[in-house]
């Protein structure tokens, strides 16, 4: 469940925010020593948005004089744990310079926050409420705590930061020892089987799969450098079967069950003649199921210039395949044995990009900056604001962007963004997922 948290300097009602919050419900009091000693913590509910809160104000009734300081200390670690943060003023008092560290605090974490301005009962407050845009954080949500008014309003604002009943929050965590699955993938002749048999080793391929091979029905296990694989590969599995067919095309059902068994898929080229239509819809493949890609070229033995087209061949990559951007070019010979570990490091590097996951905060501050480099546009007068953003699931990585009016955002502008995310979070040859929701 999410982690909401209340901020804010003492007496604008953070407590009273809470216990409505958290009704009826006793309050688990967090009784470890330290900055965290006076930190309640209860599990609420709005609506039927269910979360944990964290109130920062247990420490309003002290007297001693190091109170500021210890609740700053208290506040930041609440708003390291949050993914939400609430952050109250006094809608009848106005803004105080008191409030300002505060929400300096705030603003820097880079994460979500919704501006309350309390004590608004009846209307009470505009004033301050207005004054509240002052602080940068956004627009103000006015609602009186103690007599329950504006909670609705409240709902609406923290419904757009949890996960839609869609959303896997809880993805297939990767178990350690686990194999990591690999499919070699490509067009007939480009040299699956010739590569697979040199991974698994001569004798064994002389001696057939029930020497050594253990293998289930559609994969052969493998181990590189201590590491357990599994590896998939639809021709070699033909072949083993002698329905041998130097004719046969590229089937694309075989290709898509190699596609869909792994997490990596290596798209294997002939050197000599690569990135033909049919590579080029293997790669689309590889895309729209969101698995990783490398890019092997094979038969590199019979490569002349080897730097001249390994440079040609890179920049073709980069310019034919802007959807898996930056994907590991490698080059190879099945046939020679040579370029199979690289093959293999490339594989396992590009496993890991897939797996990545991105702090919150990261993501946020990362945001604010490409918003204020190049703005989003206004498309037929339509405003178009975007709030923050979270990654909502690993394998490929998949980031939720929010905001408003976010159904007139140009495809070109969610480009930019995603080649950002890119960039910045070094995500080469993984798809990047991303989804725009929209706040009421
Ligand atoms: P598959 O259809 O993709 O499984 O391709 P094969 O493994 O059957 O290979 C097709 C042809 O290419 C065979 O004649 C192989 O000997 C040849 N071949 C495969 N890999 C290499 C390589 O690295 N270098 C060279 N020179 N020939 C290769």
């Amino acid at each position: 469940t999410p982690t909401v948290a209340i901020v804010g300097r003492p007496n604008v009602g953070k407590s009273t925010l809470f216990n409505r919050l958290v009704g009826k419900k006793l309050a688990l009091v967090d009784d470890r020593p330290g900055v965290t000693r006076d930190r309640r913590e209860g599990e609420a509910r709005l609506g039927d948005l269910e979360f944990r809160v964290v109130d920062t104000a247990g420490l309003e009734e002290s007297t001693e004089e190091s109170l500021l300081g210890r609740m700053r200390a208290q506040t930041e670690a609440a708003i390291g744990d949050a993914d939400v943060i609430l952050f109250v003023i006094d809608a009848r008092v106005g803004i105080l310079p008191a409030d300002r560290p505060f929400a300096e605090l705030v603003r820097r974490s880079g994460k979500p926050v919704i501006l309350i301005a309390n004590k608004a009962e009846g209307g009470a407050g505009l004033a301050g409420a207005y004054e509240a845009y002052s602080l940068g954080l956004g627009e103000p949500v006015p609602l009186s705590a103690e007599h329950g008014e504006g909670m609705a309003d409240l709902f609406e604002a923290l419904m757009p930061y949890f996960p839609e009943p869609g959303d896997e929050t809880e993805d297939e965590e990767e178990e350690p020892g686990k194999p990591l699955q690999v499919a070699i993938v490509g067009r007939p002749n480009a040299g699956k089987s010739t590569l697979v048999n040199r991974m698994l080793g001569e004798e064994r391929l002389l001696t057939g799969p029930e020497a050594g091979i253990t293998r289930d029905s559609i994969s052969l296990d493998w181990t590189w450098r201590g590491r357990p694989f599994k590896l998939f590969d639809t021709a070699g599995l033909r072949k083993r079967a002698r329905v041998e067919d130097k004719l046969e095309k590229l089937s694309v059902a075989d290709a898509l069950r190699a596609v869909r068994f792994a997490e990596v898929v290596v798209v294997l080229l002939d050197a000599t003649i690569p990135f033909e239509k049919q590579d080029l819809s293997i790669v689309d493949l590889v895309e729209q199921e969101g698995r990783a890609l490398v890019i092997g070229l094979n038969k590199w033995d019979l490569v002349a210039d080897q730097p001249g087209l390994l440079k040609e061949l890179k920049e073709k990559a980069a310019r034919l395949l802007p959807q898996v951007k930056g994907a590991p070019v490698v080059p190879l010979s099945g046939l020679a044995g040579s370029g199979i570990d690289n093959l293999m490091k490339a594989v396992v590097q590009v496993h890991e990009t897939w797996n990545r996951r991105i702090p919150t905060a990261r993501l946020n501050q990362w945001l604010a900056e490409a918003i204020e480099t190049n703005p989003p546009p206004a498309v037929s007068g339509r405003r178009i604001k975007i709030r923050y953003m979270t990654q909502v699931k690993a394998r490929p990585p998949h980031f939720a962007i929010f905001g408003n009016q976010l159904d007139a955002l140009p495809k070109s502008y969610t480009r930019y963004l995603v080649n950002g995310i890119r960039e910045a979070f070094d995500l080469p040859g993984v798809p990047i997922r991303v989804s725009l929701r929209m706040g009421k």
